[in-house]
């Protein structure tokens, strides 16, 4: 079946994943995010998210992805290597119509760019607020 079908399995459905790690916590920020500072908690959080994909119902095939946070690009490459292996476990990244992963442009680089393009990403959102600290 054409996966982009109209009853292709999942079709028309989307996936959000929340990453919730930041670098710092900006003081206007109201999502869930969280700093921490021993990074093996980062292996916790990609073993979970396994564990509640495994026993979520998911759409095999959604129409969108969207991989935001907190900050995904702040995990280290090989962690974000890990997220994109996790989801392609159990979700066909290749049919998705946009797969996009939110990214800071303090911690986004060529290696972790390319890892996230490999993992399946077509776009990337980039969260910029402001460039001037007093605006912030
Ligand atoms: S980087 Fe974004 S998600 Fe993280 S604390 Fe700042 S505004 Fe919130």
């Amino acid at each position: 079946m054409d996966p982009q079908s109209q009853n292709a399995p999942g079709a028309g459905s989307s996936l959000y994943v929340h990453v919730p790690f930041c670098v710092v916590k900006c003081g206007y920020c109201d999502f869930t995010s969280y700093v921490v500072e021993d990074q093996s908690v980062h292996d916790l959080f990609l073993r979970a998210l396994d564990r509640e994909l495994e026993s979520t119902t998911l759409p095999q095939r959604p129409t969108t992805v969207f991989v935001g946070g907190g900050t995904p690009s702040h995990l280290a490459p090989h962690r974000l290597r890990e997220l994109f292996a996790t989801l392609a476990r159990h979700v066909d990244l290749r049919a998705a119509k946009e797969v996009t992963m939110e990214a800071n442009p303090e911690s986004i680089d060529e290696e972790k760019a390319s890892i996230a393009l490999e993992g399946g990403v077509t776009r990337f959102s980039m969260g910029v607020q402001s460039f001037d600290p007093a605006r912030l």
